[in-house]
Order: C-alpha cells, then structure tokens, then sequence
C-alpha cells in the first residue's frame, strides 16, 4: 500500500483528462498531434539533487545504484508485457517526428498503453489494452483455472503460486508452472546483484551496506524476507528501495510484484524537522480540540519517516503518475516483526508543487496573495498532515466494547481519517506557530499564518480536481465547504479567492473538533450527515475548478543529477532535458501558430 499522495490523481486521472487528449478510439491510435496534446499532460521537470556532502565511497556507490536502477528498468519492462522489449527497440530505430514522439510516450508509461487514459493502447498492432495480468500470468489462463491449478499443488508450493515473487508459465504440455523471479530474469537480475554488491563495497554507512549485500543475495536466491528487514534498519545519507514491491499491476489477483527502483539522498534538514515534530507530539495530543477524555495521555512509538530528494526511478518507479510517498514493505510477516517505513520524496512534491499548484494559484488568488504561496509551508503540512495520522482517537470504547474508529466508521473511515490528517495538521502547525516551534516563523509569526493558510487554499484546489469519488478529494471538499461557510475562505467577485486568518483559525479549530468527536464515538451516521452535506463539489468551487483547464496533471522527470554523474542513465526516449521535450517539434508549433 503505497503511492499515497500520487494515489489521488492515479484514480482520477481517467476521470477529467480524456478531455485533454486522451480521446482517440484504440482501433485508430492517435496521430502526432493527438500524441502531443496527450504528452503535454505531463510536464517534464528537473530533479536536481544535492551530492557533494555525500562521502567520496557513497558518491562512488551512487553510480553503481543508478546502474542497477537501469537493470530494473529492463527487468519491469519484460513483466509489464511480453513484446515490450522488442516494441521498444524497434521504436528506437524509427526515426521520423511520429517515432521519435511514440519512443517518448512508450518510455513515460513503460509500455504502449496510456495509463492517462484507462490503458487504451497508443501504438498499432499491439493489444487494445494492458493485460490484466501482465506478463505474471499466460495470456489465455483464466482464474478458474489458476485456482484449479492451486489445488492440486502441495501447501508450499500454493504459498509460492499466490506469492510475491514467481511468475506462472505453461508448459508444452499446456500445463501450468511456476517459474521463480530469480529464474525468470536470471541475466538482468545477476547484473543488478553485481552492482548492488559494489554499491556495498563502497559506501561508508554500514546500514546500506547490510541492505544492499542482503538484497544482491535475495535477487539470486529469490528469498527477500532478510533484506526487506535490513531495509527497515536501512538509515542512511544514500537511501534505497530497490526490488519486487508493489501488486497494482497483477489486475488478476494481485499476488505478483513489480520491480522498482528509487535511489535517494536523505534530507537531513528535513529529518531534523521530523525529530523536532516529534518531540511536540504529546503536547499536541495533550490539547487536540476535542473533549479531554478522549486524548491519549501516553502516545506509542510512531513508525519511521524519512524524508529524500529522489535522484534516479527505475521501473515502475518511474512509470506514468510520479510517486511522491511510499509505505514498505508490504510482507506482512516483515511488517508484523518490524513495521514498516514511510519515505516522502520531497523533490517530486516540489516539482509537481512547481508545476501544478503554482499555476493553479496563479488562476485563482489574487496577484496579493500569490506570494504567499510557499513550498516550505505546502511541505511542512505534508509532514505533519503523515504524523497526525498517529494522534487522535485510536483505540476507542462504543457503548462499552473496545472498537477503532476504522470498525465504527466503516466505508466512510477513509474519507474522515485523512480530512482529519489534513485539519489537525494545519492545527498543530498553528499550535507550534503560537510557540515559535513551527520551523516557519523565520519573517515573524503573521507572516507563517498567512503562508500556511493561503497555501492550503491554493493546494485545496489542486486535491479537489480529481473529484469526491477519492477520499482525499472528498475530505478536501468537505473542508474547502466548512472553511467557505465560517469565512476562512473568501470568495471574491472576479472568481479569484483569499484567506481570512482569524476566521480560518477558528474554523480549523472547530471542523478539528468535529471530526475527532465522530472518530472518538465511532458516530457512522454522523459521518454520513457530514459528508452527505459538505463533502460535494457546490456550484462556488466547480467554477473554480473549470478556470484550470490545460493546467498539467503532472510532471515527467529529467533526473538531471543522475544524468550529470552517469550519462548512460538515460534512456531512449526518457527527456534529457526540459526543452528537449517542451520545444521538441518546433516546426509543428510554428504550423500551428500559423493556422492562428
Ligand atoms: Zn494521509
């Protein structure tokens, strides 16, 4: 269960985006300017990462991890579709605009089908849309039949069919087999071990070296469990995840993982403010607006947080919607023992940040309040919204049984759990603020307020776009309608909006109590009132929403770091460079302005 803030747009993005591009029929893919306007959905952007703190062995390391990350590539490649390779290098040898622009797309969704528009396929002669199985399973093989399969196999062998790391084939006979990962991409996989292991050799922090040696022997032996524990230890200034993870892929059961790669650099600014949370999180809980019984006077070890600057994304990584968070592992046994981690890449948030909510706070605040808009504040709430998940009503007791707020709230749970993440962090941020502790005082406390509080705004928006069918949209709405009615929001004639700071801070406060109070009594059909009112899109907000039209959806990285140390990090059809693709037919745009 990752991809948490890029799930949103994952989920919407079919939903409002046809509009903009998508909208070819499969049978016909599209031409070269239908292929543009649907590039342009994705702005390429910049990664650019600090190295030079990093020691001489871990800058060394770098390099080989990088180059691992392009094995993963290859290898997410050959599990996505069982023609991908060869598609792909016979896009490479086609030269002309239409080649060259279909390399790039196949490259940005690692495939021929766009996953902007539901998997529909982009290229001729290929599948009208992605296999549901990938290439995890035959093609042919229904799960009737798998699950005919499964019976007659021994209870281990069971345990491997349904597991992470084995792929299904058929044999001549028309039987079907399990074939390992180790086995299925022996050659890509030995190479990754290989500079996994000089990666290990070279770096300086004992704890990446543990994981990567463990996790070079789990690529040939197919046995991750020790290295996705020596992961969890992993606590070092080059950051890793690297390996088989996530199942979004396997549309069939979701038993098989895909590959992936994120090669970071920790953040230790950022780590720093973590600690400093941290040490605030019983004062916070000690105060939360709600009534005093249901705070928790002894909070419990919180999960791990880090926070990094991605340098390189290999497989599916790098496929389509950027990640900027994920939640590994997902073994439950390992999470079980250990728990598990969240990693926050702070440079995709400032990317998409840079890319997407500057220009919708461009359309929609006044030219006064655009300066306030600031990544600092965006990212200190993203931070905090993740620790407030941790406070607040747990463990809590509905006419005398012991229950969660999650059993009592139901399908509503999510919806309310991350309004509450959202209100209370904003909460907590002035709570800190009022103590000089927020980190965000450096120009005086009126100025924080006003940036926290005209940021929010700008990025309310941005959330509310993919619509009310994704609990982060809906909880978005909810609150976008409460802060609207107590006058925290103020709309303005001309369709632009602006923040009342002293209105706004009640109204965080008293929606704060709201929603602690119906997760501290478990109240469903509270919930339901509440979300049935004001979690909608009102005729105020949908006209500010259709002001953002041809705003992208996302960003497409130029890992220009990883480049600079490893040019051959690039890869076909990956942009080298941000002009490179924005002015990549300039005779096309000419032809079009002269239409104009
Ligand atoms: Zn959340």
């Amino acid at each position: 269960m990752k991809k948490i803030a890029s799930l949103l747009l994952v989920l919407c993005s079919s939903v409002l985006l046809l509009a903009q591009g998508g909208d070819y029929e499969a049978a016909a893919p599209p031409d070269l300017a239908q292929l543009e306007s649907m590039m342009s959905r994705m702005a390429p952007t910049r990664y650019r990462v600090e190295v030079a703190q990093l020691s001489t062995g871990d800058r060394r390391a770098l390099v080989k991890l990088i180059e691992a990350a392009r094995a993963v590539d290859r290898i997410f490649l050959q599990q996505y579709w069982s023609g991908n390779l060869a598609e792909y290098e016979a896009l490479q040898k086609d030269r002309s605009p239409l080649g060259q622009a279909r390399l790039q797309y196949f490259w940005l969704n690692k495939g021929p089908w766009s996953v902007l528009d539901e998997n529909k396929a982009f290229l001729p002669g290929v599948p009208p849309a992605k296999l549901p199985g990938s290439d995890y399973y035959p093609a042919d093989m229904t799960k009737d039949e798998f699950n005919a399969w499964l019976q007659t196999l021994t209870p281990a062998e069971q345990e491997q069919a349904t597991g992470f790391f084995t792929v299904v084939r058929r044999e001549a006979q028309g039987k079907l087999t399990l074939v390992p990962y180790s086995e299925a991409y022996k050659p890509d996989l030995e190479q990754a071990a290989k500079l996994l292991k000089e990666a290990a050799a070279l770096t300086t922090n004992a704890s990446l070296k543990k994981f990567l040696d463990a996790r070079a022997a789990a690529f040939l032996s197919n046995d991750y469990r020790p290295s996705d524990l020596a992961w969890m230890d992993l606590d070092a200034p080059v950051d890793v995840t690297i390996g088989p993870y996530e199942t979004y892929s396997d549309e069939i059961f979701g038993y098989k993982a895909a590959f992936e790669a994120y090669i970071n650099v920790r953040d230790d600014r950022e780590t720093a403010k973590l600690a400093r949370f941290s040490a605030h999180l019983q004062e916070i809980e000690d105060h939360l607006p709600e009534d005093p019984r249901y705070r928790n006077p002894r909070l419990g070890a919180l999960s791990p947080i880090r926070v990094v600057d991605e340098v390189y994304g290999g497989g599916e990584g790098d496929q389509g919607i950027q990640t900027t968070a994920y939640n590994l592992p997902n073994d439950e046994a390992v999470v079980r023992e250990k728990g598990s981690k969240r990693v926050m890449l702070k440079n995709v948030q400032e990317a998409k940040f840079k890319t997407v909510l500057l220009p919708i706070a461009h359309r929609l605040l006044a030219p006064a309040e655009r300066k306030d808009v600031s990544f600092e504040s965006f990212f200190t709430h993203t931070l905090m919204h993740e620790l407030m998940h941790g406070l607040g009503p747990q463990q809590i007791t509905v006419a005398g049984r012991a229950t969660t707020p999650r059993l009592e709230i139901k399908d509503l749970y999510g919806t309310i759990e991350e309004a509450k993440a959202d209100v209370t962090g904003l909460w907590a941020l002035q709570f800190l603020i009022d103590k000089g502790q927020s980190g965000l005082e450096a120009q005086g406390k009126a100025m924080a307020e006003r940036r926290l509080y005209t940021t929010y705004l700008a990025s309310s928006f941005r959330s509310v776009r993919f619509g009310v069918q994704d609990a982060h949209g809906r909880g978005m709405a909810l609150q976008f309608n409460w802060y609207l009615d107590h006058g925290g929001y103020v709309p303005r004639p001309d369709g632009t909006f602006a923040v009342d700071v002293p209105k706004m801070k009640e109204a965080v406060a008293s929606l704060a109590h709201e929603l602690l109070t119906l997760e501290a009594t478990g109240d469903y059909a509270g919930a339901r009132k509440l979300l049935d009112t004001m979690g909608i899109i009102r005729p105020e907000l949908q006209k500010a929403l259709d002001r953002l039209g041809g705003i992208p959806v996302d960003i497409q990285p130029v890992f220009t770091t990883a480049y600079n140390i490893l040019p051959a990090a690039k890869a076909p059809g990956a942009p080298a460079t941000v002009s490179e693709w924005r002015g990549r037919r300039p005779e096309a745009k000419r032809a079009v302005r002269k239409k104009k």
